[in-house]
């Protein structure tokens, strides 16, 4: 039987993209699903027939390595996390904030500094150029990959293509850094649909929107979608916000306590490599105001 990914749903069809990435087969899912209440997402890899009619049948789900909710997507497992270096300005507690929920996901992440093209000559344009170098070593030090870019000048582009090759991509970032703009450059033809849009539709289990995948030049797709537009905590557990922030790992099993939160505890490993330098403190003190946000939602609710 041949495996397939799902790159559609729509109206009880779920478009299957077969091995050698021809036409999509329109197929239905198998009745079973609906019993065990399993239900396709796209990103899917399934196991599908073909039926007379010339449409198909899904006839198994294939383990999933993720899975988003907004928007409902299995298997991403590359998020394109854009920050303009220029209206709007980096924010690095945006910018981890954003991180955290990604690694909650299980996705690996790479950070895009978009509008380089925009950057001013003179002071202004020397203290952004600082800032988004000290972002870059850091966030790289830490083992993400940082791509410079501009949509308009194409800088950066073939690198960042060449990174999303062969993935499951999806889009992040605040409204107006550049994400429609870096997809029109690097994938012609989609136009992409943006968040704040169908925020304001009101959102929920009653909204019918559809994620598509659409098939990059290079092998690997990307979700015609944004994720990650709710940033709040309320979905994790207070001890995996540490764990989000990938360098803690590395010190948090030599804590004192077991269940440390790194925030007030006596020999907390975390604590020391910060003072040692090992962890910056702008991602150290996020991760205070992180776990403080943490605890305000659960007062509130
Ligand atoms: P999105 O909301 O993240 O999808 O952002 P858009 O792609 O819609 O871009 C927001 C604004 O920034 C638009 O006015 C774009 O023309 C502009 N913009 C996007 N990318 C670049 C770029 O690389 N250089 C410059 N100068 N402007 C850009
Ligand atoms: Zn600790």
């Amino acid at each position: 039987m041949p495996e397939g990914i799902i790159v559609k749903a729509l109206s009880g069809y779920y478009y299957v993209q077969g091995p050698d990435n021809e036409e999509p087969v329109q197929c239905r899912g198998r009745g079973i699903f609906k019993k065990r209440g399993e239900s396709p997402l796209v990103g899917d890899r399934v196991r599908y027939s073909h039926t007379e009619n010339g449409e198909g049948t899904v006839e198994q789900i294939l383990p999933r390595s993720s899975e988003l909710v907004r928007p409902p997507i299995a298997n991403a497992d590359l998020a394109i996390l854009v920050f303009s270096v220029i209206r709007p300005e980096l924010s690095l507690i945006l910018l981890d904030k954003f991180l955290v929920h990604i690694e909650h996901a299980g996705m690996d992440a790479i950070l895009v500094f978009s509008k380089l093209d925009r950057i001013p000559e003179g002071d202004e344009g020397d203290r952004i150029h600082r800032e988004m170098e000290a972002a870059e070593r850091l966030y790289s030090t830490i083992g993400y990959q940082v791509v410079k870019t501009s949509a308009h000048s194409g800088e950066g582009m073939e690198t960042l293509r060449a990174a999303l090759a062969g993935h499951i991509n999806v889009l992040a970032g605040q409204s107006g850094v550049g994400k429609s703009s870096l997809v029109n450059a690097l994938v012609p033809g989609l136009q992409l649909e943006t968040n704040e849009i169908s925020d304001k539709l009101g959102r929920g289990k009653h909204t019918t929107r559809h994620v598509e995948l659409i098939l990059l030049a290079g092998g690997g797709y990307m979700a015609d979608t944004p994720g990650f537009s709710q940033l709040d905590f309320a979905e994790l557990g207070i001890d995996e916000i540490g764990s989000c922030f990938r360098e803690f790992t590395d010190y948090s099993q030599s804590c004192k306590f077991r269940g440390c939160t790194h925030t007030h505890e006596p020999h907390c490993a975390v604590i020391e490599a910060r003072d040692s330098g090992h962890i910056a403190s702008s991602r150290y003190d996020n991760y205070v105001g992180f776990m403080a946000e943490w605890k305000e939602i659960k007062r509130r609710y």
